[in-house]
């Protein structure tokens, strides 16, 4: 879409000046004894299924009497959030560091991206305004449900997006981002969201997520989770109008015309940045023809990953942070199991017996059809195909159920071209990384199994319109 009128990217910190490589020290220092420089909001929880019914009744008579204002309205909130968001960036990478072992390296960009979404989504309420009738049937209620990887920017962009079409929302955060969301709820009530128009509920155990994903009065649900999450979500409520972000399963293609060192250093970003704890990170790497046979390729990409130092984000030079859980399950596997033809280029390593901090992985001679070529892992694993062309390469990576980022990394136009028609992915990314995505430049969102429901993509143009014109989309559980 075009550019939103107004409308300018939030900037990273810079870490080439002494004094925000102080600050930063400092945030870290604080994140690993875990005080926070803002009040905690335990009282604000609702934990108790016996207040569920008070807590959705309440939420959805705010969410009425707040989709009777108009964008403007609702706009001049959203910018309010803006600004408390930037004015607690500090507090933000903090509780992502100490929660969920988030570097600042990473940290930074995603407060970076949940301003971002506060501003861009004002200036899209206001333009929704100036198109009659596009939010003939604002909803009343929406929960949203996202992940703890991005403990930050997706809730708050969910959050934001319901607010700003003019519904009350329930933040129900992942088990493991509790804190984060904290943070979140009471930078958004402090900066002038109402509490009766923002709850925040607690709903790891038991049916009660059930309960509440169940209930008819619940409009939208906006997911960021797994695929299976969004088919369990449908098997509690049929009809749930869900607006869900799940899984990928995504690769970089390499052919021999590509700039080699551009991309030895995008992969590593893209397969280890947060330890590969990312929907959108490459997992594997298809190299197409000579670069296949190119012994030095592969001796640069293994230096360059062996040469990330792993550690706790509390420790300055840490580029690659622990695991959010012991792996289990297919990253355990994905972590200790080779298949047949299968050798590692870099075996990874569990490197404390807190079995968290793991050292970076990589795996040559994945072959077609095979698990490692169809699962998503989620962790610090990266998997190498061989192609013969650009072509096979294509296949191999459009073979996968989910769709949800693609990379190439090649210089020939022609190349470019055909790959970019032919390539099945929300998000297609040439000569660069294939994560962090960047509000209006970059709307996020996936194709195939990486979505169930509007598709519209979070940051884009058309995220708001889809939260008021919810339909099925042909990729259903
Ligand atoms: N938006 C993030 C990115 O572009 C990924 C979000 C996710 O992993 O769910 O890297």
């Amino acid at each position: 879409g075009a550019p939103t009128a107004g409308f300018v990217n939030a900037s990273d910190t810079d870490p080439s000046l002494e004094a925000n490589r102080t600050w930063g020290r400092k945030i870290l220092r604080r994140s690993a004894t875990s005080e926070l420089g803002i009040e905690t909001i335990d009282e604000a929880w609702v934990d108790d299924p016996g207040r569920l019914e008070e807590v959705v009744a309440g939420v959805a008579a705010a969410g009425v009497a707040w989709g009777r204002e108009d964008g403007a309205t609702r706009a001049e909130l959203l910018d309010l959030v803006g600004q408390g968001l930037a004015a607690h960036r500090a507090e933000l990478i903090e509780v992502m560091a100490s929660e969920t072992g988030k570097t600042i390296a990473e940290g930074d960009p995603e407060v970076s991206e949940a301003i971002d979404f506060a501003f861009y989504y004002a200036e899209q309420a206001r333009a929704l305004d100036r198109v009659e009738g596009a939010v003939a049937v604002p909803p009343r209620l929406t929960v949203v449900a996202p992940p703890w990887n991005f403990p930050v920017s997706i809730p708050v962009g969910g959050v934001l997006a319901a607010l700003a079409v003019g519904s009350g929302v329930i933040l129900k955060p992942a088990p493991q981002a509790h804190r984060s969301a904290a943070v979140i709820a009471e930078i958004l009530w402090k900066s002038g969201v109402p509490k009766s128009l923002l709850a925040l509920v607690d709903l790891d155990e038991g049916s009660l997520g059930r309960d509440l994903i169940a209930h008819p009065a619940v409009d939208r649900v906006i997911l960021t989770g797994s695929y299976d999450t969004a088919a369990l979500f449908r098997s509690w409520r049929p009809d749930l109008p869900l607006h869900a972000e799940t899984s990928g399963k995504n690769a970089i293609v390499v052919t021999p015309s590509a700039d080699l060192d551009l991309a030895v250093a995008d992969i590593v970003q893209s397969a280890f940045g947060h330890a590969g704890q990312k929907c959108s990170a490459a997992s594997l790497v298809i190299l197409v023809g000579s670069v296949a046979e190119s012994a030095r390729f592969r001796r640069q990409l293994v230096d360059a990953v062996s040469s990330l130092r792993v550690g706790y984000p509390d420790v300055p030079t840490t580029r690659m942070g622990p695991l959010i859980d012991p792996p289990t399950g297919k990253l355990e596997r994905g972590l200790r199991t080779l298949a047949d033809g299968e050798s590692w280029l870099l075996k990874p390593a569990a490197l404390d017996d807190t079995d968290v901090l793991w050292s970076p992985g990589i795996r040559d001679g994945v072959t077609p059809g095979s698990e490692f070529h169809l699962t998503e892992y989620f962790g610090p694993v990266l998997g190498i195909m061989h192609a013969s062309s650009l072509s096979e390469a294509i296949e191999w990576q459009n073979a996968v159920d989910y769709g949800l980022t693609a990379g190439l990394h090649a210089l020939d136009v022609d190349e470019i071209a055909t790959w970019s028609d032919a390539v099945q992915a929300g998000n297609l990314y040439v000569n660069r990384t294939t994560t962090g995505a960047i509000v209006q430049r970059q709307p996020f969102g996936g194709w195939k199994r990486s979505t169930v429901g509007t598709g519209a993509k979070a940051g884009g143009p058309n995220q708001l319109v889809g939260l008021t014109t919810w339909r099925r989309n042909n990729h259903e559980p």
